[in-house]
């Protein structure tokens, strides 16, 4: 087998070198207490003034430095080899951002995108981090029923127009606090869609914890 190479600097020896983890940049407050947007003081951003979120975000690291090129290997490369060492990470913040939970949810793909990719990258950090904090992890609870536009490319607004309706939760998910995980937040408007169904099918409680804040 050949020795791993850096996803990021391509350098020969990990899958993710010591000077690439040292490069990533941590989310630390002040943030806003529902998007987690890291920010100047601790208090509602403006876009979350506008529009409530029903759920709380909180993130691992900023989507910078080494971290774009890292996921982006992960998510469309089949380095799936990374999931392990970037839910370390997501473990290493979370006594940070830890929330009551009594289910672990990955954001699902729909069944022809996950087809094509061959692997959900949420599915795995979800995975690996519920093991890690000894929660349940279940893959079977939250659907996309819809396909969806690649967001990227959307303003805020058709995010979450492109979403809406995308999911459909099972009726086991009532009662219980559930944490959603995802790769990477940008607008949260997936999250929020995800977070709606849920709420809508009796959850207690729904909050998300990313790898990455945008
Ligand atoms: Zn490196
Ligand atoms: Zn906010």
């Amino acid at each position: 087998m050949l020795p791993p190479r850096c996803a990021s600097c391509q350098r020969v020896g990990a899958a993710l070198c010591a000077s690439c983890v040292q490069a990533l940049v941590w989310v630390e407050e002040p943030i806003c207490p529902q998007c987690g947007q890291p920010q100047e003081e601790t208090a509602v951003c403006n876009r979350c003034r506008r529009r409530p979120l029903s759920l709380h975000i909180r993130a691992a690291l900023r989507f910078r430095a080494t971290l774009p090129e890292t996921i982006h290997q992960f998510k469309y490369y089949k380095k799936f080899g990374l999931a392990s060492h970037l839910a370390d990470l997501m473990v290493r913040a979370w006594p940070q951002w830890a929330m009551p939970v009594d289910w672990v949810l990955p954001i699902p793909l729909h069944a022809e995108r996950r087809r094509e990719r061959g692997y959900n990258q949420s599915a795995l950090l979800a995975h690996h981090l519920a093991a890690q904090l000894g929660l349940p992890m279940t893959e079977k609870a939250l659907r996309r029923v819809r396909p969806t536009q690649v967001q990227a490319r959307l303003t805020a607004e058709e995010r979450l127009h492109n979403v809406q309706g995308a999911f459909s939760a099972e009726p086991n998910v009532a009662g219980r606090r559930i944490l959603l995980v995802d790769d990477v937040c940008t607008t949260g408007s997936t999250l929020e869609a995800a977070a709606q169904t849920l709420l809508g099918a009796g959850a207690l409680s729904v909050a998300a914890y990313c790898l990455a804040r945008a």
